[in-house]
């Protein structure tokens, strides 16, 4: 993990994900936490997720200025829309929670009533997040200064206006970089949100939800490269 490089992700934010994960292995080899629960806390997320979400609020200390102008209301939902491949990528323990938030919703309507490729978490009426405090990273760095630009790309366009926080992308890459580190050790996956809700909202326990959302070993990669691509893009304007 000192070394790794991840291709396809900018050098310095694999620095900060390294960065922020042995800070996080430092403080629990401090705390003599067991290895088999650091292998499982590093395995199904539970550390990106963590650090991923100190790493957001440190950007949101100082964000750019695109996303204090951003277009983002309540009710503004194109973003939710989750036509790509991934279905939107998150880890075990995201989808863990997520689960247990949208399981007392299960038969009620969901966002595909709205559109079909929706999140099912969103409402299909207000068109607001029904487990927002359970959201993922990914929901909480996802931003546009335009929101027709999303309504357009939520249809297949590829309009300028819409973009994500670096932390989306150190996120990212902290999860390749135990995946890199625990290979043939214990498997990182990684899983789709919008599947992860459906089967929640088809009331499926959390094994069968997981193992329904569990995406192939590319996806994370795919996940990582297109982020970073994304941000780029986002700089260049
Ligand atoms: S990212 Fe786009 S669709 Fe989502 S809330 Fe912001 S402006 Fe609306
Ligand atoms: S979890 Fe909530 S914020 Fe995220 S895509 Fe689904 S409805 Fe939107």
């Amino acid at each position: 993990m000192e070394t790794a490089d991840l291709k396809g992700s900018p050098p310095q934010v694999t620095d900060q994900a390294r960065r922020l994960l042995l800070a996080y292995l430092s403080t629990a080899e401090a705390q003599s936490l067991p290895y088999s629960k650091l292998a499982r806390a590093l395995a199904n997320g539970e550390v990106t997720a963590q650090m991923g979400m100190i790493a957001h609020e440190e950007v949101l200390k100082s964000p750019p200025d695109a996303y204090r102008d951003a277009a983002c209301a309540s009710g503004c939902a194109f973003c939710c829309i989750l036509s790509g491949e991934d279905g939107g990528t998150i880890t075990g323990a995201e989808a863990a929670r997520m689960h247990a938030a949208l399981a007392p919703l299960a038969g009620q309507p969901d966002g595909r009533d709205w559109h079909a490729f929706a999140c099912p978490s969103l409402d299909p009426v207000t068109r607001t997040c029904r487990a927002y405090d359970a959201r993922p990273i990914i929901c909480r760095s996802f931003f546009s200064t335009d929101a027709a630009a999303c309504e357009e790309n939520a249809n297949g366009g590829e309009a300028d206006g819409a973009a994500v926080l670096s932390s989306h992308l150190i996120y990212l890459a902290m999860h390749g970089l135990i995946r890199l580190a625990l290979a043939g050790v214990i498997k990182v996956p990684s899983y789709s949100l919008a599947r992860l809700a459906a089967g929640a909202f088809s009331g499926h326990s959390l094994e069968h939800s997981l193992t329904a959302a569990r995406h192939p070993p590319r996806m994370l990669d795919d996940a990582r490269k297109g982020s970073g691509v994304a941000l780029a893009r986002a700089r260049r304007r």
